[in-house]
């Protein structure tokens, strides 16, 4: 790898709206921080609710033009793979400002968020022609003696609002904008307030590849004010969330007054379970991986390590090595492997919650504290003595911090693996995989991964049970999630 370009070229800042730039008639702006200084880079435009409504009355607008509706599916597909070349071509530049914004290495900007990026381009590009529907012969219960035949087409829900997180925040925003585009609807899309600037120069990219006016919109601004106003608007049709558990539930019940569909991808408290024949020299990396990637900011995170308790004692000790190892430092700095977290609400939020842990009882085998520096820097942290009653162990804390508990026998695993209110992804260790079938059959969740965990893969459906969320992105099932089946029925 060639050495890091540390220059920052920042995108502009006002909110994009009908194919211009234009400002946020509230006049607020909200202060940009680099997580690994603490020192404010930016200021971005907080939108007032009659800035979002314009963005979604141009949606609208170019959702019910003739040039729109009849623009071919594989046009819409070209526009996807035009933005999918000038991402490829500004992949360095845009990798450097999200590491600036949101603190991690510059190797997973760079290799994950844009090659995710890139690649989510290119696959539902692909998906833009191939949306098909059914043709059924009818059995009428009136045998009237006609014969009846129905068709189906996958009609665009409409406007889509997009609302996304900052853990993955170029990653999250083309989760939401290309299957709504590849499926014929247009979008409004409100990235997080913490982390807007790469979805800004993905904007100014936008326009650069000249999609037709109000198909993308951007609009930058603050959850309670700019999301809800984009999830209360009667003319957006479906909301595509990533975030929060506790907001994906604000969404889903003001999405009831306007009866929008809605897709939530929610919070997770994911099992890394380790069983006894397991391959260690895979699984202690594995399971480590699995919660300091991304310093323990992704949403599938193995946060509770499941340890057979014959080899509970060298896995803690090999996962502990392993935190304490790992270099933090700027994401920009040559080697660094954990950057800071992304602020310092975040930073306070997970230092309270480790600190509730200890004062419980649980022992810290790595880390625990903030090391002696600038920026919002936590170390990754290993817990053991933790009891299921503990906040540690029954919320989400989203951060470098995992949770060991050791089971006696397999019997043990369902009711552990189980008891949270969440149901996102979970991840088997062992070399016995009839033992790996069963308990992928018994774990509620909707990932579960064999020897390997946090592998997303654009043709798998991804998505959670229980709290967290309802539907899924990815696969065949994001057709469903941006578009509704319309039944001709006729009588020959
Ligand atoms: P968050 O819920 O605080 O914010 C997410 C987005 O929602 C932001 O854009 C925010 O401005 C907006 N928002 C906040 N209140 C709103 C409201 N009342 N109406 C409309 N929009 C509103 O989440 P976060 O802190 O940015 O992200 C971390 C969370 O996201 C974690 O819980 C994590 O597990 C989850 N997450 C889930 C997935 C997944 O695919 N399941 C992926 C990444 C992150």
């Amino acid at each position: 790898m060639n050495a890091i370009d540390h220059s920052l070229r920042l995108p502009r800042t006002d909110l994009y709206v009908n194919g211009a730039w234009v400002k946020a008639s509230s006049g607020k702006t909200i202060p940009v921080f680099n997580p690994a200084t603490e020192a404010q880079i930016a200021e971005i435009a907080a939108a007032s609710v009659e800035d979002v409504n314009r963005a979604v009355e141009a949606a609208h607008a170019c959702f019910e033009s003739a040039a729109w509706r009849r623009m071919r599916p594989l046009d819409r597909g070209r526009l996807l793979e035009k933005l999918a070349l000038l991402v490829e071509d500004h992949a360095d530049e845009l990798a450097r400002l999200e590491t600036f914004d949101n603190g991690k290495p510059y190797a997973t900007s760079r290799y994950v968020d844009l090659a995710f990026t890139i690649d989510a381009l290119r696959y539902f590009g692909g998906w833009a022609s191939k949306s098909a529907g059914e043709y059924i012969t009818l059995s009428p219960f009136f045998d009237d003696g006609g014969i009846y035949r129905a068709y189906t087409e996958r009609k665009p829900v409409g406007v889509v609002g997009g609302i996304t997180p900052w853990n993955f925040p170029l990653g999250q925003a083309i989760q939401k904008v290309a299957p709504a585009i590849a499926f014929g609807c247009t979008v409004v899309l409100k990235p997080s307030e913490e982390t807007s600037l790469t979805t800004l120069r993905l904007a100014e990219l936008i326009d650069e590849v000249g999609f037709p006016k109000g198909a993308v919109n951007i609009v930058t601004g603050y959850g309670h004010d700019a999301g809800a106003a984009l999830v209360d608007h009667p003319l957006v049709r479906k909301i595509a969330f990533t975030g929060s558990t506790a907001t994906g539930q604000r969404i889903l019940a003001a999405s009831s007054k306007t009866m929008k569909r809605v897709t939530l991808e929610l919070g997770g408290k994911s099992p890394t379970i380790i069983l006894a024949d397991a391959d260690l020299e895979r699984a202690i990396p594995g399971a480590a991986n699995a919660i300091f990637g991304n310093s323990g900011q992704v949403c599938t995170a193995g946060s509770r390590l499941l340890i057979e308790e014959a080899v509970y004692e060298e896995v803690i000790a090999g996962v502990a090595e392993i935190a304490r190892g790992l270099r933090l430092g700027p994401g920009l700095e040559e080697g660094t492997q954990l950057g800071p977290i992304v602020s310092s609400r975040q930073f306070e939020r997970i230092s309270g919650l480790v600190q509730s842990g200890l004062s419980d009882g649980a022992r810290a085998l790595a880390g625990g504290n903030r090391p002696d520096r600038d920026g919002w820097f936590f170390e990754p942290t290993v817990l053991a003595d933790v009891r299921p009653d503990m906040q540690v162990i029954t919320e989400e804390i989203f951060g470098p911090v995992v949770c060991a508990i050791p089971f006696k026998d397999r019997s043990e695993i369902k009711p552990i693996a189980n008891d949270t209110p969440y149901g996102l992804g979970a991840s088997i260790w062992t070399r016995n995989l009839d033992h790996a079938h069963l308990l992928a059959d018994e774990i509620d969740a909707g990932t579960v991964w064999f020897n390997t965990h946090n592998i997303l893969d654009l043709a798998v459906p991804f998505g959670g049970t229980k709290m967290s969320g309802l539907g899924r992105e990815f696969g065949t099932e994001a057709i469903n999630a941006f578009t509704e089946p319309k039944a001709v029925v006729m009588r020959l």
